[in-house]
């Protein structure tokens, strides 16, 4: 249909410019909001981004940066036809065997603007007591499956562990594999399906400006997710915030 292919260009460009605002600025923090002292990026190559855990969004001001853990899957449509109705760039943080087997939507998600992350191969749990090279394999691999979904030039920014299970060897291991560890400020627990009025109160009560929330667009029946999303994204925009991305 030609008409639905003019708005989604449109909605392109709408969310490619909001996303150029939001590296340039990006590039602007990196250099004050890496942790100096964290020994965990000891040995890791030139250029290798901060071995802290991100907790802010990339741009500073009444900022947000929404995350969407464990997919793709059934309802990262739903997910991505509400961000676009919003000009809303988002981050999705993807299990490697998902993206493997979702690969269009992995090509939408970047079509629409949206960054990933990499959010291990099949999501084990806990992590950090895993071995070594298992966990070597869990974050590596998963990077290549989304790489490989999302088609050439796809980059991928951040690793978060699987549950938040962040280890200073897991974190080294996604440093040295370009990964910023990225956690969150705002948890509504979405994924245990609380009650969409729940997960709404708890992003209204806790978020503050520059903070990251944490929601699933997969893993499980994620229609309250998606009904949360659609009362809080409108609220968001009538708070005035800006949606951004993490910070890289
Ligand atoms: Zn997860």
């Amino acid at each position: 249909m030609p008409n639905s292919k003019s708005v989604r260009l449109l909605r392109r460009v709408a969310l490619g410019s909001t996303v150029a605002v939001s590296f340039a600025l990006a590039g602007f923090g990196a250099g004050t909001s890496a942790a100096a002292t964290d020994v965990s990026a000891q040995g890791a190559p030139a250029g290798a981004p901060s071995a802290s855990i991100a907790h802010s969004a990339a741009t500073y001001g009444r900022t947000v940066a929404l995350t969407f853990d464990d997919g793709p899957g059934p309802y990262t449509g739903q997910v991505l036809d509400l961000l676009a109705q919003y000009h809303a760039p988002a981050t999705f943080c993807q299990i490697g065997n998902q993206a493997a087997a979702n690969s269009a939507l992995v090509k939408r998600i970047l079509a629409d603007g949206h960054r990933l992350c990499d959010h291990t191969v099949d999501h084990p749990q806990p992590m950090r007591t895993l071995p070594h090279a298992t966990q070597v394999h869990e974050i590596t691999a998963a990077k290549e499956m989304i790489s490989k979904a999302g088609g050439p030039g796809t980059r991928i920014r951040w690793f978060r562990a699987p549950g938040g299970d962040f280890s200073p060897e897991n974190r080294r291991i996604a440093v040295q594999d370009g990964l910023r560890p990225l956690g969150w400020t705002v948890d509504p627990r979405d994924w245990s399906r609380p009650g969409v009025a729940s997960i709404v109160a708890t992003v209204k009560r806790e978020l503050r400006p520059g903070g990251v929330v944490l929601m699933h667009d997969g893993g499980g029946n994620r229609s309250q997710t998606v009904a949360a999303l659609r009362e809080l994204l409108p609220w968001l925009t009538r708070q005035g915030y800006r949606f951004s991305l993490p910070a890289s």
